[in-house]
């Protein structure tokens, strides 16, 4: 019986703009990596909602800094100055070894705030004539959903209605670099990428390909900007996939995980030769770096270092894939993922397969129509995995 989930998903639908198409399942409470609905059914997320939970649901400690701050102050916008943005700042400096941080709230928030430093530095530092700079990006990248992170987008389904779009795009196949060197002209000011793409199904590009395309931008002057959002913070097995090739971005796009799935906050990192093209006036957000944001974002950090979640998803993402891999079943095209970052590729639509597993406790959630992806918060267990594969072997 689960009329209390219908009536809230009824008053949802009845109310909601219809811009998502959410599995039947309502989520009322969450711990670790377990969800609950109001029947008190119980889930494994497999999801992560898109690796914002890598620290797993409520962490104690990122709810206590939440709980802390937010009996001292929560927001005092950038007209003020206030006494959780230096410290953040310092930690996610230390982290990324990148000596400034621009704080936004949003993933894609950071990537138009990636696109306006990529541009300025076009004009101010390398030269190009004003509004003829061009940035780089790749076929099937996800970079949000903004006007400017649609203009990246190659899908014709998330850009159709919403034209027209900004210039000074150019989009290459990912994982060619030839098509890269072909791409650069004198005015390209900057190349955006994911260093495994995410929302397209989990591609994994060919070895070498991130530090040959690096080298090709610090040959050409062109800004390498890696959007870490949804690979950032260890959910890879590295702390950023592009450490999978030590390569060192000279820009990261973080959000995500930086608030542990409970606060929003991201953010635009590179060195000061970057992003000293803001000005005051330049860029901004009333609620981009609030207190309580950066609070939690610290704990946030904390709890992925303490915790050692990098070389847990390094560990347990081989030991999921291996047992992944052991599965026939005439429908599963690949298996392939780096860390808990774990795309099924099948000959078939995977939605139904998506909502059997739903049906056992297993949510995760379809991509590019025929791909599950599977990842859990860093925090989970070999037990719980095993739990997880023996469902996904009744499923399959
Ligand atoms: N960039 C990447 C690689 C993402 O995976 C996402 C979200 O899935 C975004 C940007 C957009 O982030 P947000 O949904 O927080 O705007």
């Amino acid at each position: 019986n689960n009329l209390e989930s219908e009536k809230i998903i009824k008053k949802t639908e009845q109310y909601g703009a219809n811009n998502y198409q959410p599995l039947p399942i309502v989520i009322s409470e969450a711990e670790g990596i377990w969800v609950k609905d109001p029947e008190g059914n119980k889930y494994i997320d497999m999801l992560s909602a898109y690796s914002a939970v890598n620290q797993g649901h409520r962490h104690p400690k990122i709810i206590e800094a939440l709980k802390r701050q937010a009996d001292l102050v929560t927001l005092s916008s950038r007209a003020f100055h206030h006494d959780q943005l230096g410290a953040w700042y310092e930690r996610v400096s230390q982290l990324t070894n990148k000596e400034m941080v621009l704080p936004m709230n949003t993933g894609a928030e950071a990537v138009e705030t990636a696109i306006k430093a990529i541009r300025r530095w076009g004009y101010q530092v390398k030269g190009i004539a004003e509004n003829q700079a061009e940035i780089i990006v790749c076929a099937g990248n996800f970079h949000g959903r903004t006007l400017a992170a649609i203009s990246l987008s190659s899908e014709e389904e998330y850009r159709k209605g919403f034209g027209p779009m900004l210039p000074g795009i150019k989009r290459i196949p990912y994982g060619d670099c030839d098509a890269l060197k072909a791409a650069i002209t004198p005015n390209t000011a900057g190349f955006i990428l994911e260093p495994i793409q995410g929302e397209a199904g989990i591609i994994i590009p060919p070895d070498g390909y991130l530090k040959e395309a690096y080298s090709i931008c610090k040959s050409q002057r062109v800004l390498f900007v890696a959007d870490e959002i949804q690979t950032g913070l260890g959910r890879t097995g590295k702390l950023f996939a592009c450490d999978w090739e030590q390569v060192v971005p000279d820009m990261y796009i973080l959000g995500k995980a930086l608030g542990g799935g409970v606060m929003p906050i991201s953010c635009v990192v590179a060195n000061r030769d970057i992003l000293h093209v803001f000005n005051p006036g330049s860029h901004g957000s009333t609620f981009g770096g609030n207190p309580l944001a950066c609070a939690v974002s610290i704990a946030a950090i904390d709890v992925m270092i303490e915790e050692e979640l990098v070389d847990k998803s390094l560990e347990l993402g081989e030991y999921f894939l291996n047992r992944l891999k052991e599965m026939t079943h005439p429908c599963i095209k690949e298996v392939r993922g780096k860390g808990l970052f774990i795309g099924l590729e099948l000959t078939e639509a995977a939605r139904p397969y998506c909502e059997k597993l739903k049906d056992l406790g297993i949510l995760c959630k379809e991509t590019h129509e025929t791909v599950i992806r599977f990842a859990p918060p860093l925090i989970i267990t070999k037990a719980e995995i095993d739990i997880a594969i023996e469902k996904i072997n009744q499923v399959f």
